[in-house]
């Protein structure tokens, strides 16, 4: 795959700069398009001098061409819950009209395709841990519909041109991931909490925090992105860590890498948050030989400079 051109779409925030590194590391050309909306420049400042890179800032909404490229990946969109709650229908447009348009720049130039999709698509989910074949249990007019339904019509959309063009396509479903770049103010939990315990507030769990997630690092995430998209697999494929915690263990764990004297705070739960999720990789592991190894310990304690700069950053611009 090296020495050719990329498109990554949205490639200013926290996953799709991780990968415009990754693409870069093994040779490729990136052209990175976002309207920075929620991504932000300073997650591609280190990359202004290197040649093969490239930032044009534009809204993927509105149809676009960026020249050749051979493969483009489609990470635009708000992502956590509570950005695509702000933006919620600029999350629905950069769903529908910008995978559209992502899609025939692929198209056009016959390059190939990769899509970042969700483990939303499985919304609050009845079968657990949740395979690639469950269809899920979505609220198509709930608060979380915005980025659900989105996310569910990428997926159909990314299909149908598979169908009807032949378009050579790769669906990724991401599960909660975590690690440097995050933003302090995404509301995302590891974000909140480690925000939260090193300026010495109380963490705020949701609900009496029995809720889970699964959590993987995003050096791990992004490696098993770059597996598939080297793969000829076409349906979806979970990429997350299946070790699942609640998120009052979630909260613990924060307090003890950060080794803060914050208190729990219980706050209500939002609407229609989903109350178990954890990925089966069974698909990965056998179609991608993927296996996450770091555990939610030591991803935090790996993540802890970077949120005790950010934290300090803040502070310094208040
Ligand atoms: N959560 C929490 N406190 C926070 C932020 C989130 O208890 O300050 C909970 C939230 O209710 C959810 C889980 O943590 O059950 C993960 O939330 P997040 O916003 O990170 O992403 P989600 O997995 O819901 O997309």
């Amino acid at each position: 795959m090296s020495l050719q051109r990329a498109l990554v779409t949205g490639g200013a925030g926290f996953l799709g700069s991780h990968f415009v590194d990754a693409l870069l590391g093994e040779g490729w050309n990136v052209i990175v398009v976002d309207n920075l909306l929620t991504g932000r420049r300073a997650n591609l400042e280190h990359l202004s001098h290197d040649p093969r890179f490239e930032f044009v800032e534009l809204d993927i909404c509105e149809p676009f061409d960026v020249g050749k490229v051979d493969y483009v990946f489609h990470f635009a969109s708000p992502a956590s819950p509570v950005d695509y709650s702000v933006h919620g229908i600029p999350t629905l447009k950069v769903g529908s009209l910008g995978t559209f348009h992502a899609l025939d720049v692929a198209h056009n130039h016959d390059a190939k395709y990769f899509v970042s999709s969700t483990s939303e698509c499985y919304g609050d989910p009845l079968e657990h841990p949740q395979k690639e074949t469950y269809w899920g249990n979505v609220n198509p007019i709930g608060p979380r519909s915005v980025y659900d339904e989105a996310k569910r019509f990428t997926e159909a959309v990314t299909m149908a041109y598979r169908r009807y063009h032949n378009l050579d396509t790769r669906i990724v479903r991401i599960f909660n991931t975590y690690g440097p770049r995050m933003q302090l103010n995404d509301g995302r939990v590891v974000p909140n909490f480690m925000k939260q315990a090193l300026r010495g507030e109380d963490l705020t769990v949701y609900g009496d925090g029995s809720q889970t997630r699964s959590f993987c690092y995003v050096s791990e995430e992004i490696d098993g992105f770059m597996r598939l998209a080297k793969s000829d697999e076409h349906l979806p494929v979970n990429i997350g860590n299946p070790n699942e915690f609640t998120i009052l263990e979630c909260a613990q764990r924060v307090l003890k890498v950060t080794g803060s004297k914050s208190r729990i705070r219980y706050e209500p739960r939002p609407q229609d948050d989903p109350k178990q999720r954890c990925p089966d990789i069974t698909k990965a592991r056998q179609l991608l030989g993927w296996e996450p190894k770091i555990d939610l310990e030591a991803g935090l304690r790996m993540s802890l400079d970077y949120f005790k700069k950010a934290v300090a950053e803040e502070a310094t611009t208040k």
